[in-house]
């Protein structure tokens, strides 16, 4: 008698076990670390639309997850620098000779005012 009611209390054990497997399914527990070494396992849904990769630990800081790649590139706009407009215009040989040309009035401008203070 008694061996069966602990095979019963085994079996309702199992059970109960293969029910919980189920939820952790659909979650996804994403590790986060912090500079200082707190770790954070912050739970996810599954088909959560944005995992974030950067999580604010207990102590203040950002903490990052590895696992979770960075934002794609797509969302940041590639920032025109002023170079790269100045390249779209010119090209790298006119630069060269504008620059040459700048360098030279330079030369020629602090040769004049070297002159004076020399002689
Ligand atoms: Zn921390």
């Amino acid at each position: 008698m008694g061996e069966t009611s602990m095979k019963g209390t085994r079996l309702g054990t199992l059970s109960l076990e293969r029910d919980d497997h189920v939820q952790p399914a659909e979650r996804r527990v994403v590790r986060y670390v912090c500079p200082e070494g707190h770790v954070s396992n912050v739970p996810y849904f599954v088909d959560a639309d944005e995992i974030q990769r950067e999580w604010t630990c207990r102590c203040g800081a950002t903490a990052i997850a590895d696992e979770i790649a960075p934002e794609p590139p797509k969302e940041v706009k590639p920032a025109r620098t002023h170079w790269d407009m100045l390249m779209e215009r010119r090209t790298r040989a006119d630069l060269e000779e504008l620059l040459e040309e700048r360098l030279a009035l330079l030369r020629a401008s602090r040769e004049e005012e070297e002159l004076p203070r020399s002689a």
